[in-house]
């Protein structure tokens, strides 16, 4: 009788501890699995808040460098990139010229097609810039309607024709692509002595001159 009875304590002991065992091993498991469940987020949310940070940071820089109706650049950026071609052309003797680029009676077609098609010439004339610009010449938008090409490693010569490629291009194409425009357009080359501003002004004279001697023409600084 002791016997049995000692025989029956001892078994529920033991699936007492089976089961005390079982449950603890259940509860480590749980424990093990949280803890790598909260590793794996920790890992997702780094890698998604480097790639948004990564993604956002392209976009800010994007924005600060570019103009957001044409997608050329702005003129901070151009600011840059001058100071940096007048230092290329006092070490290493690279000629370089501006093209200061403005739409004739811009304000007639405003006026007369609305503004909504002036911003769609805006962009036409972006895109006939970005055409005609080589791999490292950089296309502008200087201001409202005015733009500027800088043109890397070239002569008088060599910029004449491309300005005159762009004037031409845009006279025959804006009609069929939105409506017609023209333009008037200064170059400078640049030469020893002129600061980022006189430079500029210089292009901007030459596109005045354009402008008093009947529009829609190219003409040369130098030549004045
Ligand atoms: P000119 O041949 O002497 O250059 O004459 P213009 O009419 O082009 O020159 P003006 O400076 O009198 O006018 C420039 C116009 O450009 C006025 C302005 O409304 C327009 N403009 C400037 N920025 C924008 C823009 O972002 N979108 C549109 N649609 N028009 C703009
Ligand atoms: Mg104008
Ligand atoms: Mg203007």
């Amino acid at each position: 009788m002791l016997l049995t009875q000692s025989e029956e304590i001892w078994v529920m002991t033991n699936n007492l501890v089976s089961y005390v065992e079982k449950k603890s091993i259940d509860t480590i498991k749980r424990i093990y699995t949280l803890i790598l469940l909260f590793f794996v987020l920790v890992v997702v949310l780094g890698v998604v808040q480097f790639i948004t940070r990564y993604i956002i940071k392209d976009k800010i820089e994007f924005q600060a460098e570019h103009d957001a109706l044409t997608g050329l650049y702005n003129r901070y950026y151009f600011f840059r990139e001058h100071d940096k071609a007048i230092d290329n052309f006092l070490e290493q003797y690279r000629n370089f010229a501006l093209l200061m680029i403005d739409i004739d009676k811009f304000k007639d077609i405003n006026d007369t097609f609305g503004h909504e098609t002036g911003d769609k010439a805006l962009q036409f004339l972006a895109y006939a810039l970005h055409e005609h610009c080589r791999k490292n010449d950089l296309a502008v938008r200087y201001g409202g309607e005015e733009f500027i090409i800088l043109l890397q490693e070239i002569d008088a010569d060599g910029a004449y024709k491309i300005a005159e490629r762009i004037r031409t291009f845009i006279e025959k194409n804006s009609a069929e692509a939105v409506v017609p425009i023209t333009v008037s357009i200064g170059i400078c080359l640049y030469k020893k002595g002129y600061t980022p501003s006189s430079h500029i002004d210089n292009a901007d004279k030459a596109m005045y001159y354009a402008k008093q001697t009947g529009r829609n023409k190219t003409v040369d600084f130098d030549a004045l």
